[in-house]
């Protein structure tokens, strides 16, 4: 038997080995193994098991790396369709799907010492008041850490060893699971009763999970003729989304199927993992839920991977990564806010985790239901299309009415001001503030921009300071009195006189807005108001997050202000006030989603207003109040917003009516760069020449042209039919010959363009 191996180290290719005698049987699809390489020895996964090979004088697999099966030949093949579609090598498609922690095994089950009582003896042994005080413990806790009885105790090993010695406990090595939730209390939750919208979108759900086919374990073919198309659940913040996944993951377990449940990375809180555990802590369906992030450390994410992979943990919740969770049984896949751009990785492989959800489930059978309150024009399109089925909950669950939006119109403020910069508050939200911290009611207010001042410009000579390594202005911060990159991080001290030469004009104007200048201006405005601020700089660890919500929760922050941190999926029923200072910042992205960002930016923060008793009121600042994404979110008009966007995408051939694969070329010297670009244009010209419907756009710099110091050139490529565009890139890419130091990235399906 010959196994097909894919190399850890970035090789294109597959390289086939012979399996010897004594390692038959231990080999299967999936199987990590170590093969000669050259001079050294390299890991790879057997990605097929072949009688044949093209190849002669074959070497022989040296041995078998871990346990059997690490990869389940489902996620192989969900590797390999990543590998193809976003064009990049399986084996980097193979490092996302295992995560690091398992795939190289430096992390083990964590064995520790424990200390167990044992059944009373029949004679109860004489103790000293030293050892009484120690058994004292061990009988209260029953099982606990020897380290931990240690410290609890102030006592010695050898006290406890004498305890054992007279029968009464016993210490033995055992596993013990690093659980980064260990010390939450969790009370058990029971299903709410749910209203009409509910129950109409969970029945849904429950029919096809019950329409499922009986799961077959070895099966790892393709099952898209049959798969139950995915739901994409459309509910208004407050719908009561969640209690929908809820009860459908419940009804998935109930017939001895797993889930996966992904949400972005910001919303993962506590809270939001509690709902889950709560939920299934107690109960018939019972189970773990594994939780999956970026900020566990090496052995929590081990542990957590095992649960999963030894079937203990029903459930996982988790960001982008967790899509490749090898659950047991697989059901249900729930993507919450699908619209989300975090579920797009960024580097290569460059995938996007709610169309790996919707492939998946395709491809294994499972049941996918993707929700948000302001769909990604992509999936709603699909809905409309009838790809996808659409379940609709435009009501909030207690009738409370949607928040009243206003819109304040800056050019207005800026008149009253003789054509100055208008304040950064205006009247209305100055006395809207006012009256909440009467009222004693809570008020976020959000910007989406950190620091003081974004820019720093001299008033005499017009010289603004930038990055030396981007082609960004650079931010002040007044709290480390800094100038900050926030494209590379570099950072500088503040001029006291303009740096350009011959100029030394010692009057520098700092203008444009951020956080850290709200909250001060802020702070002088109501003295008495407790005020915080949550960003980036304030949330340097990540206890700072939890800490600041639950003090906020306590009703002992009057004002929150942020950047994008607090837009999302937060509950707040003392919220009845949301200001957005400066809608317009995210409408001026050079980017043709900049107004379904800004719609969906503007309905996730107003979604924070109003959700307890008292109606909510939100206030939005700008210099452009009648652009549709404002106007259609002012409304609370998805549909509106939905029908005009189409359109103007429909125009431009833009997304959802063909796919983008974007070609960015970098390097540090801007020439090579702009020549490489021109040659890869070229050659995409003659070897698409056939392609009917694709648009090429560019070379030209990118937005941002130069970031972290390397000088950016795109091609944006824009065709219906990317299946096989990404082949015919990844061999264009193979063949094609550029200067040593200028790299090619493709991006299929961007989100970022800039
Ligand atoms: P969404 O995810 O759509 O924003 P949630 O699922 O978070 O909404 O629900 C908002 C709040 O309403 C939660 O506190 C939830 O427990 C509660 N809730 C959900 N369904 C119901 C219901 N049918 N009746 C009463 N409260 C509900
Ligand atoms: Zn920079």
């Amino acid at each position: 038997m010959i196994a097909r191996v894919t190399l850890e180290i970035a090789l294109r290719k597959e390289f086939d080995y012979l399996i010897p005698g004594e390692l038959a049987g231990g080999i299967d699809v999936g199987t990590r193994v170590k093969v000669p390489f050259g001079p050294r020895h390299v890991t790879g996964v057997v990605t097929a098991l072949v009688e044949t090979s093209p190849h002669t004088n074959l070497r022989e697999v040296a041995s078998v790396v871990g346990s059997k099966g690490a990869v389940t030949p489902r996620v192989l093949a969900l590797a390999r369709w990543i590998g193809e579609y976003y064009c990049c090598p399986v084996e980097l498609a193979l490092k996302s799907v295992l995560p690091e922690a398992v795939r190289r095994e430096e992390a083990k089950w964590r064995e520790r010492l424990h200390v167990t009582a044992l059944p009373p003896p029949p004679e109860t042994p004489r103790l000293t008041p030293r050892q009484q005080e120690v058994w004292n413990i061990v009988e209260e806790w029953r099982d606990l850490p020897l380290q931990e009885l240690l410290r609890l105790g102030e006592t010695t090993v050898e006290t406890v060893r004498k305890l054992e010695d007279k029968g009464l406990l016993s210490i033995a090595q055992r596993v013990d699971e690093r659980d980064p939730y260990a010390r939450e209390k969790i009370l058990p939750t029971l299903p709410i009763a749910m209203n009409t919208e509910q129950e109409v979108s969970l029945k849904a759900v429950k029919t096809a999970l019950d329409a499922l086919p009986v799961y077959d374990e070895a099966d790892a073919s393709d099952h898209s003729q049959t798969a139950p198309r995915p739901f994409l659940l459309h509910g208004v913040t407050g719908s009561g989304k969640t209690e929908v996944y809820l009860q459908a993951i419940d009804h998935a377990l109930s017939m001895g199927r797993g889930a996966i449940v992904l949400v972005p990375e910001i919303s993962l809180t506590p809270q939001t993992v509690e709902r889950f555990k709560a939920r299934f802590s107690s109960g018939p369906n019972a189970t773990l839920v594994a939780v999956l992030h970026s900020h566990l450390s090496t052995g929590e994410r081990h542990d957590e991977w095992h649960k999963i992979r030894q079937g203990r943990a029903r459930i996982v919740i988790g960001a982008r990564s967790a899509i490749f969770a090898p659950v047991d049984k697989l059901g249900l896949v729930v993507v919450d806010e699908e619209h989300e751009h975090s579920y797009k990785q960024e580097e290569s492989p460059r995938y996007h985790a709610r169309d790996v959800a919707v492939v998946r489930g395709r491809r294994e059978g499972v049941v996918v239901l993707l929700g948000s309150a302001t769909p990604s024009l992509e999936s709603y399109f699909n809905a409309k299309r009838g790809k996808y089925q659409l379940l609709e909950m435009p009501s909030r669950v207690t009738d409370q009415r949607m928040p009243v939006v206003r819109v304040e119109d800056l050019r207005v403020e800026s008149r009253k001001s003789r054509g100055g910069m208008p304040g950064i508050f205006t009247d209305r939200l100055r006395e809207a503030i006012h009256q909440r911290l009467e009222r004693k009611e809570q008020t976020i207010l959000f910007l989406n921009r950190r620091g003081y001042s974004t820019s720093l410009q001299c008033t005499k000579c017009g010289h603004v300071a930038g990055c030396p390594n981007c082609s960004v202005a650079l931010t002040y911060h007044r709290a480390s009195n800094r100038l900050l990159c926030h494209i590379c991080g570099h950072e500088e001290a503040v001029p006291s006189q303009c740096p350009a030469p011959g100029c030394g004009n010692p009057a520098i104007r700092y203008s444009g807005l951020g956080t850290e200048r709200v909250e001060e201006t802020l702070a002088k405005m109501f003295p008495h108001a407790r005020i915080a601020r949550m960003d980036r700089d304030t949330l340097k660890k990540k206890e700072d997050y939890r800490r600041v919500l639950t003090e906020f929760r306590l009703g002992r922050i009057d004002v929150l202000v942020g950047t994008q941190m607090i837009a999302k999926g937060l509950h707040f029923p003392n919220v009845t006030l949301v200001g957005v200072l400066y809608a317009d910042l995210s409408l001026h992205v050079p980017d043709f989603r900049a107004g379904e960002r800004t719609f969906q930016l503007l309905t996730q923060v107003s979604g924070r207003a109003g959700r307890g008793d008292v109606e909510g009121e939100v206030i939005v600042q700008s210099f452009t109040p009648y652009h549709p994404a404002i106007q259609f979110a002012r409304r609370h008009d998805y549909l509106g917003f939905y029908e005009q966007e189409i359109e103007f995408r429909e125009q431009l051939l833009y997304p959802p009516w063909s796919r983008i694969a974007l070609l960015t070329l970098k390097g540090r010297n801007e020439d090579k760069v702009r020549l490489s670009a021109v040659h890869v244009a070229k050659e995409l010209g003659v070897r698409l020449a056939a392609w009917r419907d694709l648009v090429i756009a560019g070379p030209a710099p990118a937005p941002l042209l130069r970031a972290e110091s390397f000088f950016r050139h795109q091609i944006m490529l824009r065709t219906k039919s990317m299946a096989r565009m990404g082949r015919a890139l990844a061999q264009m890419q193979a063949e094609l010959s550029l200067p040593d130091d200028v790299q090619l990235s493709i991006d299929i399906d961007p989100v970022n363009l800039v």
